[in-house]
């Protein structure tokens, strides 16, 4: 499908095709979350109850229909994903459909809830594989973004992890110069293999001007925002949301950075949201400029 274009009075928006639907996002911690990060691009907290965390029921009918719609993967994500009431049950049955990668920041993994996650794994013939968010390798850079105590349970929940054949890829918001990304990488890499992680990987994330980081430091100015010819000598379907869609207990959006905006919710469910999607918001901006993707394997 061709990119269109839509005209505005100030400048050409590009939309953004839905090449092929490969991955579905489910948001099944919705916007609740143990910890209140200084930079969380959605504010999720102990108090922030906007999007519902999902029931099991919700994500097996958006199973259902991704089922039909040829999707490839899954992801779950919040807030913090392990404390929605039901998380045992999702995992089980999303492995029913197909690989699934699992976004937390680690604190809630007890001993004894790793070796479940074990039975579960054990279980299917599908892999289901962990990414945990932390901010730094050492304890005081770490907590001053996630809060006092976050550090120890995180290196905990990834030692659980670890102890029960995990390898959980450690998640980290750019907070240096990008030059500095493979000194920085090294030093995560050693931290995780002295937490005995099998095969010790990271992905370095750009931090979106959205939410707490909006708040904390800045958000978008006026110059930050993608226009047609921003994807000249860009192929726009590289942008994670002509793969994907998320899935939430309150509908479904365009992609996981903007279930903040309403502008960004494109329907009440998958089959509704089979259409591009204008790039008209400034966190469009930033996937541009970095190529991110939220998926593990890039
Ligand atoms: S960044 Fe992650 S761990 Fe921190 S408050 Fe947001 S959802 Fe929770
Ligand atoms: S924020 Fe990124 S993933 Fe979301 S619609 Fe914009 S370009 Fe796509």
């Amino acid at each position: 499908m061709d990119t269109q274009v839509k005209k505005t009075d100030k400048r050409i928006i590009p939309e953004v095709p839905l090449k092929n639907l490969e991955t579905l996002w489910l948001q099944v911690g919705g916007t609740l979350c143990n910890l209140e990060c200084t930079h969380c691009f959605i504010s999720c907290g102990p108090k922030n109850d906007t999007i519902p965390m999902m029931t099991l029921a919700q994500v097996k009918e958006r199973l259902e229909e991704s089922k039909t719609l040829g999707v490839k993967d899954y992801y779950i994500t919040g807030g913090e994903v392990f404390i929605n009431p039901e998380i045992f049950e999702i995992l089980a049955l999303i492995l029913d459909y197909g690989p699934l990668d699992v976004l937390t920041n680690g604190t809630q993994i007890t001993a004894e809830k790793a070796l479940r996650l074990r039975g579960i794994q054990d279980a299917s013939n599908h892999p289901l594989r962990f990414r945990v968010s932390m901010e730094n390798f050492e304890e005081a850079a770490n907590d001053a973004i996630r809060g006092k105590g976050a550090y120890r349970k995180a290196v905990t929940g990834i030692q659980h992890l670890a102890e029960t054949g995990f390898s959980p890829i450690l998640t980290i918001t750019r907070t240096w110069e990008e030059e500095r990304d493979a000194e920085m990488e090294v030093q995560f890499i050693e931290f995780l293999r002295s937490n005995r992680v099998p095969q010790p990987k990271i992905k370095i994330l750009p931090g979106f001007m959205l939410g707490q980081l909006a708040k904390n430091e800045r958000g978008y100015n006026d110059e930050e925002r993608v226009t047609q010819a921003c994807f000249e000598n860009f192929d726009i379907t590289q942008l994670q949301c002509a793969t994907s869609r998320m899935a939430t207990g309150e509908g479904v959006y365009v992609c996981p950075i903007l279930v903040d905006n309403p502008k960004a919710r494109m329907g009440n469910n998958i089959e509704e949201t089979l259409r591009p999607f204008p790039l008209s918001h400034s966190a469009c901006y930033t996937c541009r400029v970095t190529g991110m993707t939220c998926k593990s394997s890039t």
